[in-house]
């Protein structure tokens, strides 16, 4: 085999290589699905937002519970919050949830687990080995 050849080679086995983007791993936020019904802001996939962060959901409805400072009832899997609301608002807070628990400020992958060290609660990136303290929800 030629040196042309082997260039070749290399230069096709290059190009067969899968092509790592910048943008690989990008996190996509999860849209929530709400209705305003009566007095009742009805959202439907907070499992599933929850599950998509890798979060316990009683951790993310206490999140919620406290930024929309109402209370609540979960029934089957929808969750009922008193009040009246604009879905882009629970959007909001989603996101606010994402970024203060699940995005690592570091290098801003979703790729993060929460631990407990005394009383202290931290955020762990599994992507950069960040370490960053967050607020406890009591
Ligand atoms: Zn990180």
């Amino acid at each position: 085999m030629g040196k042309y050849d082997y260039d070749k080679l290399l230069d096709k086995a290059y190009k067969e290589m899968p092509v790592i983007s910048k943008d690989e791993g990008r996190f996509e936020m999860p849209q929530i699905k709400a209705v305003q019904s009566g007095n009742k802001m009805v959202v439907s996939n907070l499992p599933q937002i929850a599950a998509a962060f890798r979060r316990p959901i009683e951790h993310l409805l206490k999140f919620m519970l406290r930024e929309l400072a109402t209370t609540g009832d979960l029934k089957g899997s929808e969750y009922h919050f008193v009040g009246k609301f604009r879905p882009e608002f629970i959007q909001e807070k989603i996101v606010k949830y994402a970024k203060e628990f699940v995005l690592c400020p570091q290098c801003g992958k979703p790729d993060t687990h929460m631990i407990k060290e005394q009383s202290a609660s931290f955020l762990v990136c599994e992507a950069c080995g960040a370490k960053n303290s967050v607020r406890m929800l009591k």
